[in-house]
């Protein structure tokens, strides 16, 4: 059922100029000598659009990639002021994008919007990071398994190449708030994806799925508990290089 490749992902949202490429070497500079034996990881940043090209550029590191926060659905060029699309994406050198975070979620982005946005990304063969979680509102009424699968069913096809697929499960609820769901709780939501996206798509191997929400230094021992849990969306935590490298070091602790 587990994936042992761990990923850890910061999504820097809003955040950063070129002085913060520091941070990113920082990163790559731990990620290069914290060997714990038998442990891969892998390690990614995805940045504003502004600093895709420059870090992807300057950090010349085989130990971080680097990813986009979102992109356009249009394949090609078009009339689409403040966009870019999977493909200007590709050109500037990222592998990975995040797509239906729930602060877009919030701006308007519905599952048939997220579905073609995760289209237009496997055509360019971007790794797709496809957030979902439940509201507060939602976790209160019972319908966190509910929201999760029309997430899911309602934005991939089993025509995409799911292996591009990686889900990050965020409730949306614990995003920036301090608050994680309980053990018992992430243990039997983690089970579910991975049992029903198997089931729903047929694929051999189950999805690889992230927690994201509040991860920080000192919870992420709770996390690792969880052998289900294939790694980490870390906000917040990840523009700080001391916060991301103590997520990775007290992981494997
Ligand atoms: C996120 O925005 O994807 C996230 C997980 O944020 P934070 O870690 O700050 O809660």
């Amino acid at each position: 059922m587990t994936n042992t490749l761990k990923y850890f992902i910061g999504n820097w949202k809003m955040f950063g100029d070129f002085n913060s490429l520091k941070i990113a070497n920082q990163i790559s500079n731990f990620s290069r000598h914290f060997k714990k034996k038998g442990k891969k990881y892998k390690v990614v940043l995805c940045v504003p659009h502004t600093l895709l090209n420059y870090f992807n550029e300057k950090l010349k590191s085989k130990f971080v990639s680097i990813g986009a926060q979102n992109c356009h659905y249009y394949q090609n060029y078009g009339p689409y002021t403040g966009s870019i699309n999977a493909n200007m994406i590709k050109k500037v050198g990222a592998k990975y994008v995040i797509l239906g975070h729930s602060e877009n979620r919030i701006e308007g982005e519905t599952n048939h919007l997220i579905k073609k946005k995760i289209e237009s990304a496997i055509n360019q063969k971007l790794n797709i990071i496809f957030c979902i979680g439940e509201t507060a509102k939602e976790k209160k009424r019972g319908k966190t398994f509910l929201t999760i699968m029309k997430q899911i069913k309602g934005s991939i096809s089993k025509k995409y190449d799911l292996n591009k697929i990686i889900i990050a499960y965020e409730p949306v609820w614990s995003i920036g708030t301090g608050k994680i769901p309980k053990t018992l709780e992430l243990k039997k939501i983690f089970k579910f994806i991975k049992i029903k996206f198997k089931k729903t798509f047929k694929t051999k191997k189950p999805p690889v799925v992230l927690y994201g929400g509040s991860v920080n230094p000192n919870n992420i021992r709770i996390f690792s508990s969880i052998s289900d849990i294939d790694g980490f969306l870390i906000g917040g935590a990840s523009q700080s290089s001391k916060k991301f490298i103590d997520i990775i070091k007290n992981y494997y602790k």
